[in-house]
Formats: structure tokens, C-alpha cells, sequence
């Protein structure tokens, strides 16, 4: 498996991971509305999305007029008094909290005929609210909503004014929905876009640059090579040498006999094979077949090359003067043992690669 898989598998399951949890953190918000008369005999409204839908409640409205447990008004023990029954006009408890766990306030009222259960938070915990967890009592509406929304009422209602009220779903909320985990999300999901993809532009750039160099090096390789070709002696094969007469001299490269006529090359390592099969090879290997005797070195071309690059000055000529005082042959300083008339002529035997030699000869 590569890296990037895994890598890959790693974020997913981390996504994974973090799905389930961010369900269980959305929760759904409640609009509390609430309408009496008041002293005036004038109808008051008033309206908040205050409340959250405890988890076990079903996101349904409900309605009713609001009343409180009688006796202790956390609504806890067996059966509290609410005044109030199945027969009678739809009513929503409200009950603090406190004392018994949600699940028995929510269900005492419930046997008791209310139509939902909205719970206001402990004292000194101004408006905020928790999400409630009544899993014993979950087919009622059960709202909870802050401590100063819910003694609001809870004065009225002692006033002998008769609070209407009218519970509605409102949004959902959580890590997923809020704005500012969108906000989060959308600069992580950004950075992460960004790092992935520097990472992969910097990669290709490293592998492009890799390959090029390596054709780089490749094409020069090639062009010492070439060079190092138009250096190597060429001999044409006669009748009487000592390569036709045995059958058992043959060329390493096509495994066939030498034959009167055929041109063959001279390695520098005195090893000899047909023209036209060594060529091929000697470019892309540089090295003799047999004894693997790298020409270039013998020949001293990539040390030329480097020397070029390095001083980029054309090498020393030295004129050498024979027969008669008319200048012949123009040889390198460097390389005086091929001061050989007769090979030198070789070398112009070599046409293929005659342009290339007399190039690098500058
Ligand atoms: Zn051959
Ligand atoms: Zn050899």
C-alpha cells in the first residue's frame, strides 16, 4: 500500500470518526410564545426562540395553557399535583429543574394528561439551557428554557393571570451548522486544499526535474559518445588477415564470422567487431562488449567534456610540420600518441561520425 493510501484512509477515517460524534452535538432549537391579558385587560404577546428540544423529544409543536405542580414546583415524587387532567383543556407543565431526573418530571406530567413539558433552568443560572437527555420519557415535547424566561412566567401564572402558550421547532444547531464552524471548516478545508496541493506541485517540479536532468545527461553521454566513435580506428578486412582466415575469430556483437570486405571497428582495448554492429552498442553502453573497457576514459572524452565546461576555451593545437615543410596535420597537445599518420587517416575512414570529431577537435 503507498503512502498516499494510507494517508488518504487516515483522513477518512478520521472523517468518519468525527461524523457520528457531530450528530449527537446537533440539537434543535424551540420558539416559546406566550399570550395573556394583562391588568389592562390588554392581550400581551411575547416571543423568543429560547428553548431546546431535549434529546428524546419528539420536533412537534404544542400548545396550551400553562400550569404549575402545585406543591413543590421541581415536580418530582411519585405523583405532584397539577390541578389539571386529560379532560382538561390542552396544558403545558412547567416545571424547574432539579431534585428527580428529567425522565420523572416529564413523565409525572404526562400521566397526568399534559400536552408538553417545558422546563426552566435552576436559579442564578440566568438564561442558559442544557440539552436535556429524558430517554424514559420520549414521546412527549419537552422544551427546556432559561431561568429568567421561565420565573417570567412562573409569576404570572402565581398572579392568577392565564399564561397561553404555544411551543414551535426552530433550528437546528451544532458543530456542522453553526456559523462558526462553517467558518472553521471552510479555512481548514482551504488550508488542507492548499497543503495538498503545494505538495503534489512540488513533487511533480522534483520528478520533472529529475527526469530532465537525467535525458540531460543522456543526450550528453550520447554526443561523448559520438564523439569518442569518430576517434576509433576502422580497418577494411582483406583476404589474407588473420580475422577471415579462422572461422573462429567472430564479432561478439552478431556472433558471425568476419568475411574479406567488411569494415570493422578497433577498440581502444584492441578488440574488434563489425562497423556497423559496435556503433549502435558503443552509444547507448560506452563500454567494450568483451572486456568492458569504457572508450571515453580510454579516449579521455568525458574529461575533455568537463574541461570544456569548466574553461570553455578551445583546446591547444601544435602544428607538426613533414615532408617538405607544407603543415599537414593539426594534432591536440593533450593527446600526442595520436600523432599517427596512418591513423589519423582512420579517423577520416569513420564519415558517420566525422562532423562530430572535427567539432570537438574545435
Ligand atoms: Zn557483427
Ligand atoms: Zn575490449
Amino acid at each position: 500500500m503507498g503512502e498516499k493510501t494510507q494517508h488518504c484512509l487516515l483522513l477518512l477515517l478520521c472523517f468518519s470518526a468525527l461524523v457520528p460524534c457531530s450528530a449527537a452535538m446537533v440539537f434543535w432549537t424551540a420558539v416559546v410564545e406566550i399570550s395573556y391579558a394583562n391588568s389592562n385587560n390588554q392581550t400581551v404577546d411575547k416571543y423568543c426562540e429560547c428553548g431546546v428540544f431535549g434529546r428524546n423529544s419528539p420536533l412537534e409543536k404544542a400548545s396550551g395553557i400553562v400550569t404549575l405542580p402545585k406543591g413543590d414546583p421541581k415536580g418530582c415524587g411519585p405523583d405532584p399535583v397539577f390541578n389539571r387532567n386529560s379532560s382538561s383543556p390542552p396544558w403545558i407543565a412547567l416545571i424547574k429543574r432539579g431534585n428527580c431526573t428529567f425522565s420523572e418530571k416529564i413523565n409525572a406530567a404526562k400521566r397526568q394528561g399534559a400536552a408538553g413539558v417545558l422546563v426552566y433552568n435552576l436559579d442564578g443560572s440566568g438564561n442558559s439551557t442544557t440539552h436535556m437527555a429524558h430517554s424514559d420519557a420520549s414521546d412527549i415535547v419537552a422544551v427546556m428554557i432559561g431561568n429568567h424566561q421561565g420565573m417570567e412566567i412562573v409569576k404570572l401564572v402565581k398572579n392568577g393571570t392565564e399564561v397561553q402558550m404555544l411551543i414551535d421547532v426552530g433550528s437546528a444547531h451544532g458543530p456542522w451548522m453553526d456559523s462558526y464552524w462553517l467558518y472553521f471548516l471552510s479555512i481548514a478545508f482551504f488550508v488542507v486544499t492548499a497543503a495538498a496541493i503545494t505538495y503534489f506541485v512540488f513533487i511533480s517540479a522534483n520528478r520533472l526535474y529529475s527526469l530532465n536532468r537525467h535525458k540531460r545527461n543522456e543526450r550528453k553521454l550520447k554526443n561523448e559518445a559520438k564523439r569518442a566513435i569518430g576517434r576509433l580506428q576502422l580497418r577494411t578486412l582483406k583476404k589474407d588477415d588473420e580475422e577471415t582466415s579462422n572461422d573462429s575469430n567472430m564479432c561478439a556483437v552478431c556472433i558471425e564470422s568476419y568475411k574479406a570486405g567488411e569494415v570493422v571497428t578497433v577498440l581502444t582495448c584492441d578488440h574488434i567487431f563489425h562497423k556497423t554492429c559496435i556503433e549502435p552498442w558503443l552509444l547507448e553502453r560506452r563500454t567494450c562488449p568483451m572486456c568492458k573497457c569504457d572508450i571515453l576514459k580510454a579516449l579521455g572524452v568525458d574529461d575533455e567534456t568537463k574541461d570544456h565546461i569548466s574553461t570553455d576555451s578551445p583546446p591547444d593545437v601544435t602544428v607538426v610540420t613533414v615532408a617538405g615543410g607544407e603543415p599537414l596535420y593539426e594534432v591536440p597537445l593533450t593527446d600526442p600518441g595520436s600523432f599517427d599518420p596512418e591513423s589519423h587517416q582512420h579517423l577520416y575512414d569513420n564519415r558517420a561520425f566525422e562532423g562530430d570529431s572535427e567539432a570537438a577537435r574545435g
